[in-house]
């Protein structure tokens, strides 16, 4: 039996595995296939602190290195089946099953894209779904961003900061985004709504050059000429293995201790954004042990990343939910 297994070879996983493989525990790292998570897909990466511009996928190949070279046995393949058992966790890929004392997941979420023409052969020519790791790239230039939810705002308004002029557009003449953001998006004047339309291609040859939209009320079509486009419509977790093994919410994020916690004292102090339902709050709180934050309903069992984080969703923040799950991990098996 292993002392740990880890699911997950993103910024997450590898760096849950460096702590571990030099705390001699000897991790196992199932990286999936393909391997690397979200940063393989990215292009240049300036923000990981340390590194002045690198290309995601030689920032995960230093990482796995880092990893190896402590003992950690990355195996690049994908986790068929799971079973959460406290005593023994098994995990089983198309070729073996293997056990193990405790588990990390960090699988990792995908950005939803919009799925129009133009948009995946432009990704990284000026079609991006993050606007703090790219917005440097636009300054003075206009951009648009796809969305009407928190992070169409967040995007927006973090975009504001380098480009000349913002444009939203939304499928409907409402956003669903809290209304302390969408008040802040109303009063920049660098962002213009554009209602109830959607974009049907993005155009352009080696970069974007615009984008064709059309109005979902008078199906009125027209060209927007823009340098950029953000979508911003959601992430989704890879969390189907997991589904009713542990507790999660219902975007199929894994939840851990700490995010109960948060939940939990929103809820208790009248706070207004609950995440998690006030009648799923106290049905679930009993079964989190509040010693650890990124422990899961299943005891030894610890999740980190963007499987978890839905928030931040960035390579640093996802390498230090890691680390946390980490180190939890070792006191866990010393205790
Ligand atoms: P979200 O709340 O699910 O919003 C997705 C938005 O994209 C919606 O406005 C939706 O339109 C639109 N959309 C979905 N599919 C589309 C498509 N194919 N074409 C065009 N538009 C499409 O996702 P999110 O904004 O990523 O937020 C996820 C969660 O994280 C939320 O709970 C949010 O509050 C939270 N979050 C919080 C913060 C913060 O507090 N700072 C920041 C970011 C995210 P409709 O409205 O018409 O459905």
């Amino acid at each position: 039996m292993e002392e740990v297994i880890i699911i997950g070879g993103g910024p997450a996983g590898l760096s849950a595995s460096l702590y571990l493989a030099r705390a001699n525990l000897r991790p196992v790292i199932f990286a999936g296939l393909p391997p690397g998570g979200q940063l393989m897909l990215t292009s240049w990466v300036e923000n990981f602190p340390g590194h002045q511009s690198i290309l995601g996928p030689a920032l995960i190949q230093q990482m796995r290195e880092q990893v190896t070279k402590f003992g950690g046995r990355i195996i690049d393949q994908n986790i068929t089946k799971v079973n959460l058992n406290i005593s023994k966790i098994k995990v089983e890929t198309e070729e073996k099953n293997y056990t193990a004392k405790t588990l990390v997941i960090a699988v990792g979420a995908a950005a939803l894209w919009l799925e129009v023409p133009g948009e995946q052969r432009l990704r990284g020519k000026g079609v991006s779904a993050c606007a703090t790791c790219d917005g440097l790239f636009f300054k003075n230039k206009v951009v648009a961003v796809v969305g009407g939810g928190d992070s169409a705002m967040e995007e927006a308004l973090t975009l504001t900061k380098h480009a000349r002029k913002v444009f939203i557009i939304h499928r409907r003449d409402k956003f669903r985004a809290s209304k302390i953001m969408q008040e802040r998006v109303f009063k920049n004047e660098k962002i213009e709504i554009i209602w109830n339309s959607v974009v049907k291609e993005v155009l352009g040859e080696d970069k974007v050059t615009g984008l064709k939209i059309v109005n979902l009320i008078t199906s009125q079509e027209e060209i927007l000429a823009v340098d950029g486009l953000f979508v911003a419509i959601g992430h989704r977790p890879a969390t189907d293995v997991f589904q009713g093994k542990l507790i999660m919410d219902d975007k199929g994020y894994i939840v851990t201790s700490d995010r109960v916690a948060r939940e939990y004292l929103k809820f208790k102090t009248g706070a207004t954004r609950l995440l998690i339902s006030q009648e799923k709050l106290e049905k679930i709180v009993s079964l989190f042990d509040f010693n650890y934050q990124t422990m899961t309903s299943v005891r030894g069992v610890f999740a980190a990343g963007d499987c978890v984080d839905f928030d931040f969703c960035q390579a640093g923040t996802a390498a230090g939910l890691g680390i946390m799950a980490a180190l939890e991990v070792e006191r866990y098996l010393e205790s």
